[in-house]
């Protein structure tokens, strides 16, 4: 693990079926070299395959399933956490949440705001997740972007800001202007090779120079300086713009909003760069626990490594390898060897066999500092446990209340 927390994003994907959520996990898993191989693509089953498919089929399916996969992106590292996409706030679903710094909002550029984006949006929106959102099947007959965007205003109330204007659309679906640095990408080869970098064409230079424009306006109030540049009539860096585009989107007061196509390995690297520029590192979000000595008061962590530890346990996971405990530290760090309390009976607990998942294997690692996620083997305890450093009474979920089930349905 590498130790920066400014490089960690935990973040999960959320969406309508049917909107592309798998295929995009699935992408990212393949550009981010997790798995070896894509599935679906007409033709190209199995692009870069050195296995075969039998194992192919086996690896994807363990890593999509995961309960948080890991991956790493131009030297960040990724978690994807997954969250179902119940119609309930059940225990389950405010625990994937609680766990997120950050989430990219799935969209169909044919179908746009459906049903289940209005109640994924809204638990992002209880659990204060900042978001990307991304409007996939801009390959698809009738795909809109324009009007996704609309939506995603009029109907979910998001201050969503267009940041790429898409080359073509449906079957001519080429590629993207990025509104910031005003260059053209084009998306070449089934196999998601790196983009093509080129100057905007012609004939969208004026809508692309209006929308930067809007942009900048929109985004400008985050950023002093990109404010001073815009009143003074300054050069405004490329810089300037993703500064101010960071600090809306962790502020949770605007959307930026991406295009492409995951099926056809359309703008998923352009996504991936965007998680990697906008969502919050782990050290950006406040988190609280639960002071048990003082009628659950909250008390601040820190995500100081080196401060007395506290881990949630997100998720029991019985599967292909055993029983294993997800584990998210929000301060210290959680160490093989360890002893450690449950929160909920005070119990010693030792910390034996620490992993995190590495496509279909495991990779045992020493340690999880405060940010990161793991998980555990052989750990007796319940989804929801905190475990502490001794001497410290906190939880960070509540003893007493009992479960949330608000039906949004
Ligand atoms: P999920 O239910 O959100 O996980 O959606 P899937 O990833 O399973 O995708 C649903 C269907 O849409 C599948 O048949 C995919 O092949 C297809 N699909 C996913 N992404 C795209 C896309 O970008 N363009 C088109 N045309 N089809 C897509």
């Amino acid at each position: 693990m590498k130790n920066d927390i400014r490089q960690v994003r935990n973040i999960g994907i959320s969406a309508h079926i049917d909107s592309g959520k798998t295929t995009l996990t699935e992408r990212i898993l393949f550009y981010t070299k997790r798995i070896h191989a894509m599935h679906d693509v007409k033709g190209k089953d199995g692009v870069g395959a050195t296995m075969d498919s039998m194992e192919l089929e086996r690896e994807r399916g363990i890593t999509i399933s995961s309960a948080a996969t890991f991956c790493t992106w131009k030297n960040h590292e990724i978690n994807i956490i997954d969250t179902p996409g119940h119609v309930d706030f059940t225990i389950e679903v405010e625990r994937a949440l609680r766990v997120l710094d950050g989430a990219i909002l799935v969209l169909c550029a044919v179908g746009g705001v459906q049903s289940q984006s209005i109640t994924v949006d809204a638990q992002m929106k209880r659990y204060k997740v900042p978001c990307v959102a991304f409007i996939n099947k801009c390959d698809r007959s009738g795909a809109n972007p324009t009007r996704v965007v609309e939506q995603l205003r009029t109907r979910l109330g998001h201050s969503a800001i267009l940041m790429q204007l898409p080359i073509g659309l449906e079957a001519d679906f080429q590629g993207v202007v990025d509104l910031i640095s005003l260059k053209a990408y084009y998306f070449d080869g089934a196999g998601g090779e790196i983009v093509r970098e080129e100057a905007v064409p012609d004939a969208l230079l004026d809508e692309a120079t209006g929308r930067r424009e809007e942009l900048i306006d929109a985004v400008s109030l985050f950023s002093d300086s990109l404010t001073e540049a815009v009143l003074e009539g300054a050069e405004i860096s490329p810089e300037m713009i993703r500064d101010a585009v960071r600090q809306g989107t962790l502020e949770r007061k605007i959307t930026p909003v991406f295009v492409g196509s995951a099926y056809k390995n359309k703008g998923v690297q352009l996504l991936l760069d965007a998680v990697t520029q906008y969502l919050s590192c782990p050290a950006d979000v406040e988190n609280t626990a639960l002071d048990l000595a003082k009628e659950e008061a909250p008390v601040r962590l820190t995500s100081n490594p080196d401060d007395p530890v506290v881990a949630l346990a997100f998720k029991l996971e019985d599967g292909h390898y055993g029983q294993l405990t997800y584990i998210r530290v929000y301060q210290g760090t959680l160490t093989r060897g360890e002893t450690v309390l449950n929160a909920r009976d005070g119990k010693k607990v030792r910390i034996g066999r620490l992993v995190r998942m590495h496509a279909d294997q495991m990779e045992d690692i020493e340690s999880i500092p405060a940010g990161y996620i793991g998980a555990l083997f052989g750990l007796e305890c319940q989804s929801g446990d905190t475990f502490v450093a001794p001497g410290l009474n906190v939880a960070m979920t509540s003893m007493f209340v009992p479960e949330p089930v608000i039906s949004l349905a």
